[in-house]
């Protein structure tokens, strides 16, 4: 198994943790401008994708393909298409890089969250502003390219980048919903923070953990 690979495992490890953690407050989120499931959803979704460890990849790619398909089949709502699409434009950007990278740098890295989460805009049509997770991955994917280009290592861009998707969820709790189920509410969506963004939030936060240490 290729240090890569273990890599993967290890943030999807650290993300299921911080899921559980955390299910209960995204599902209140949602109680409040959705259908009171995105919690359970992500739970789901992180159980099956943790039945993957001891399964045999060939590399980082291929596992992150099986964890957006994983993500897709067994998430109900709306989200599991939308993270399964972010891994697997993330899966198809690292095949495209050299193939014997043994650990993932901070340019692959970005590289992948950027095909990512243009994948979640292609599927979902959102746009900045829309009350969605992009308005988490907007503004991280703008401080982490920012970073990168002070020079700034993987720790801190990555630093930079959980920060950024933390003010980012933040900052969705005035905004009006303007897709998805909260886009339902019209304007009584505005006062929350929107749970995709908030869950977003945490998988960069499990990026910090597992590829910082
Ligand atoms: P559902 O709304 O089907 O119950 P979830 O509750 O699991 O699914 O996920 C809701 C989250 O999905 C929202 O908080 C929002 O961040 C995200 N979302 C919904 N629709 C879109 C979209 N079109 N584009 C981007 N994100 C979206
Ligand atoms: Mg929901
Ligand atoms: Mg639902």
């Amino acid at each position: 198994m290729s240090a890569t690979v273990e890599q993967i495992l290890k943030w999807m490890d650290d993300y299921a943790v911080l899921i559980r953690r955390h299910a209960a407050d995204l599902t209140e989120l949602d109680r409040l401008i959705g259908d009171a499931d995105h919690g359970a959803n992500m739970q789901r979704g992180m159980e099956a994708v943790l039945k993957l460890e001891g399964k045999e990849f060939h590399d980082a790619s291929t596992l992150l393909k099986r964890v957006g398909m994983t993500l897709v089949s067994s998430v109900g709502g709306s989200s599991g298409p939308l993270y399964g699409t972010f891994f697997i434009r993330m899966a198809a950007a690292f095949a495209a890089e050299s193939e014997d990278q043994k650990l993932i740098s901070a340019e692959t890295f970005g590289k992948g969250l950027h095909a990512g989460v243009e994948g979640i805009a292609a599927r979902g049509k959102a746009e900045a502003g829309d009350k969605t997770m992009l308005d988490a991955w907007y503004p991280a994917l703008a401080a982490y390219d920012k970073a990168l280009a002070e020079g700034k290592g993987f720790h801190d861009s990555l630093e930079a980048a959980v920060l950024a998707a933390e003010q980012g969820a933040e900052d969705t709790i005035p905004m009006v919903a303007h897709k998805g189920r909260a886009s339902y509410l019209g304007e009584r969506s505005a006062g929350v923070k929107d749970p995709g963004a908030a869950s977003s939030a945490l998988l960069l936060r499990a990026a910090f953990d597992t590829f910082t240490q």
